[in-house]
This record gives C-alpha cells, sequence and structure tokens, in this order.
C-alpha cells in the first residue's frame, strides 16, 4: 500500500499533485510521502510485535535525514554502514542506543567514532576486524558491545548481487569458524560478545530462505551457549522483498509469525534491519520527456531521468513500473496504451535504460513520467555521471511538500575541482574553471 494514486486525473503523492512539485522544483526529482514510510513502519514493527524486538531501519536504502526523522519519531533505531551514516542516524535524532554498525570494511577510525558515539552494538564480520576493534576499544578504555556476523551458506534464491549469506559471499563469518570467533572474542580486551548477527541478502520473496537461516541461528545459540557464551540478542537483519512488478512478496506479519516460531523461545532480545520493505513503495522518480524516438526495431522515450539517477534497471536488472502523470484514459475496456516503449535516459551508455519495452498510453515531449518504487536504493546510490547533478528529493506530508535535498547544480560541482599551478602558465593554482 502506498500513497501515490490518481485524484481528478493527475497523479499525486498524499494530497499532492506531482505536477505541481514538478512545476517548482524542476525534473527530475524524487518523491517521498511520509505517510507510506510511516505506515511500512508501523506495519512491519506491529508484526514482529510479539517479540522484545527493536527495528533499526537499515539508512543505506534511504538516508535523506529527513526519513531518518520521520521513522526515528515512531521510535525507529538506525542501521549504518558507515561513519557517515552513523552521523545522519543522529543527526536525525536516533539514539546511540538504538545504533547498529554493521559492514565488512569499517576502518579503525570508524570503529572510534562509533565507540566514542556509543551505539549500541557493532555487528563484526571477521576475525581481523574482531582484532582490530579489541585494540581501538581497549586504547580509548571503552567496551565494545558485539555482534558476531555469521555467515550461514544459504542461497537467499535473489538476485546475485544482493545475495549475502552464501559461503562465496564476502560477509560474515565462515560457519566453521564460528564456534571460534566466539572463543577468541571472549579473551580479547575491550570487547563484550553478547550476540549474533546474520544479514542473507536483500529483495527476498520466499520465506525459506530466511526460516533456514534463522534455524541454524537458534542451533547456534544452543551450541555458544554450551561453550559458556552469553548470547543475549540476535540480530536477524532486512531483506525481506517488496512487489515491484506485483510479485507475491511474504507479508510481514508472515514474516514475523516465521521468526516468532523459531526465535521466540529463545529468551532473546531480537533486531530487525529492513530498508527495502520501509523505503521502497514510499518513493517515486518523476521525470520529464525529452523527446521520443522511432528506432528501426524499437521506440525510444527519452526521458530526462538516468541510470546515474536511478541504477537499478542497469546494475539488477531491475523492474520499474513507469506510469503517467496525467492518468491515461480510459475507453471502458481499459487503459488506451500506445506501442511499446522503451524508456531511457541521456546518457551515452546501452545499459541507461528504465527497463525492457512496456506499453505507455501515447507520449511527446514535456510529458511527465513517475518511475515507481524509487524509494530505496534510489537517489542513494546516485552520481554524477555525464555530468548529471545530484536531483532534488521532496518529502510530501498530507497536501504540504518539503524539498528534502536540494538539486545540486553543476556550479557547485565544479566550484569543488581545480587546476594545478602547472597547468595554468604561471597563474596559481585556479579554483574555478570560469567560461
Ligand atoms: C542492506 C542491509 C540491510 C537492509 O536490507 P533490505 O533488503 O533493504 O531490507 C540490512 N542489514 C544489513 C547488514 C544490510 O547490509
Amino acid at each position: 500500500m502506498d500513497h501515490f494514486q490518481y485524484q481528478n486525473g493527475e497523479l499525486h503523492a498524499e494530497g499532492v499533485a506531482l505536477r505541481d512539485i514538478a512545476d517548482a522544483v524542476g525534473t527530475p526529482f524524487y518523491c517521498y510521502s511520509s505517510e507510506t514510510l510511516e505506515n511500512h513502519y508501523r506495519v512491519f514493527a506491529d508484526a514482529v510485535g510479539g517479540l522484545d524486538a527493536t527495528v533499526c531501519y537499515a539508512v543505506k536504502a534511504n538516508s535523506n535525514i529527513a526519513v531518518i526523522t520521520t521513522l526515528a519519531r515512531l521510535g525507529a533505531g538506525a542501521d549504518v554502514v558507515s561513519a557517515g551514516e552513523m552521523k545522519r542516524a543522529l543527526v536525525a535524532g536516533v539514539p546511540a542506543s538504538k545504533i547498529v554498525f554493521s559492514g565488512v570494511g569499517k576502518t579503525a577510525d570508524e570503529l572510534a567514532v562509533a565507540l566514542k558515539a556509543g551505539v549500541m552494538h557493532i555487528n563484526v564480520e571477521s576475525a581481523p576486524e574482531l582484532e582490530m576493534l579489541s585494540e581501538v576499544a581497549a586504547s580509548l578504555g571503552l567496551e565494545a558491545n558485539v555482534s558476531i556476523r555469521v555467515n550461514p551458506d544459504v542461497d537467499a534464491l535473489t538476485h546475485e548481487k544482493i545475495t549475502t549469506g552464501k559461503s562465496e559471499n564476502k560477509f560474515g563469518i565462515d560457519w566453521a569458524d564460528v564456534p571460534a570467533t566466539y572463543a577468541r572474542a571472549a579473551s580479547l580486551p575491550g570487547i563484550r560478545v553478547a550476540g549474533i548477527a546474520v544479514h542473507i541478502g536483500s529483495q527476498i520473496l520466499d520465506l525459506e530462505p530466511f526460516r533456514k537461516a534463522y534455524g541454524l541461528v537458534a542451533e547456534l545459540v544452543a551450541t555458544l551457549r554450551a561453550d559458556g557464551h552469553a548470547i543475549e540478542h540476535l540480530d536477524l537483519g532486512g531483506g525481506l522483498g517488496i512487489p515491484y512488478v506485483g510479485e507475491q512478496a511474504p507479508s510481514p506479519q508472515e514474516y514475523g509469525a516465521m521468526v516468532q516460531a523459531i526465535v521466540g523461545d529463545l529468551g532473546c532480545r531480537v533486531f530487525f534491519e529492513p530498508g527495502r520493505l520501509i523505503a521502497g513503495n514510499a518513493g517515486v522518480l518523476v521525470t520529464r520527456v525529452i523527446r521520443v524516438k522511432e528506432g528501426a526495431t524499437r521506440s525510444f522515450v527519452i526521458v530526462d531521468a538516468a541510470m546515474n539517477d536511478l541504477l537499478r534497471p542497469t546494475l539488477y536488472e531491475a523492474h520499474h513500473d513507469i506510469v503517467p502523470v496525467s492518468e491515461p484514459e480510459d475507453d471502458g475496456e481499459g487503459q488506451v496504451m500506445d506501442v511499446a516503449w522503451e524508456v531511457v535516459g541521456p546518457i551515452c551508455e546501452t545499459g541507461d535504460t528504465f527497463g525492457e519495452p512496456r506499453a505507455l498510453p501515447a507520449t511527446g515531449a514535456g510529458d511527465l513520467l513517475a518511475i515507481r518504487t524509487a524509494g530505496a536504493y534510489g537517489a542513494v546510490m546516485a552520481s554524477a555521471y555525464n555530468t548529471r547533478p545530484l536531483v532534488p528529493e521532496v518529502m510530501v506530508k498530507d497536501d504540504a511538500f518539503f524539498v528534502i535535498r536540494d538539486r545540486i547544480s553543476v556550479d557547485d560541482m565544479l566550484a569543488r575541482e581545480s587546476v594545478p599551478d602547472w597547468l595554468t602558465d604561471g597563474g596559481g593554482a585556479r579554483r574555478e574553471a570560469s567560461v
């Protein structure tokens, strides 16, 4: 359920016409619905409410401070994967005591910053990271609350680029090494190990891989407790998938019941890290048609958004529904559609496409289109390729909208670059390339 619906022939975000936002901020832009974000958080939190649960929103899905603040006000914690994301979460009002720090490549500096901030726990992903964390914590006279992220070697049955729980993936400690890693952790200064973390991938549409992984984790709790370790909490990661093309996704309720059945009796506090589930359907990318082009074998709609703004189709062959902002005519037998159009961006890459050709109503220069389900892994993955500056992000609540990130200008981009003095014919280093 989301809040992007046609009203009076125009696609709205809650009570605001997307066309009005386009008139105000230009295109392309991302638009997020507060109500949808809040709804998704509440539905998920309710679904795991039978457990002693804390929902730590995976900030990497959409890290705009306004998005995190929206969720923080409902009580969400945060799962962060860099010191930058940690800063965002803190700025957004997530207490450090509800922040989990994950990721395979945390640096000594990042670990120190996290320890000083007092984050709730750090999910350690390798033996060398454990040693480093011990050194950093001991040198600061602090103790790190640690979960060991384990790799259960379970296939999440999702796209290979977002599978994280197979033994060949870079994430987590290999299953066979887990008991020895806990033993080592127990012996190290500055380390207090009290949990197990697991995250097997993203956009998972089948409960079976979760069931397998969590079942293994439950067995591990018994093994580690028998070895004398106090296992007080479990971090079960994120990964629950969402429909992009009307796929059947397990409901949060089904997921919650499954988790309850497997780990409910272990006496553990349980953390969840949903990202996509919260933010995915809460955002659209609005773009304007530049022109249409009839190719020899395909017809293209060339729009002003591109792969640098939304990378998912290019990176994952992901499908996003694309709908016109003006509601298509309905002739009584359904919406009147034109030929199949491939929607593409202006970037000089064949991969710069928003997916397979699909039926759209007759369209022409100036028309607005909305690329749906773009709230997660959209704006956060954007780049400035082709010197296309990052686009604005807008948040809607009821009848109001607010620009939560400005459009970055080309001048802003150029101002960060300098020409070395040996190229300026004695004119000194030149900061700005004036034209
Ligand atoms: C990416 C990630 C998540 C969020 O995954 P979603 O599929 O967006 O729910 C949670 N935990 C960790 C450790 C991650 O890397």
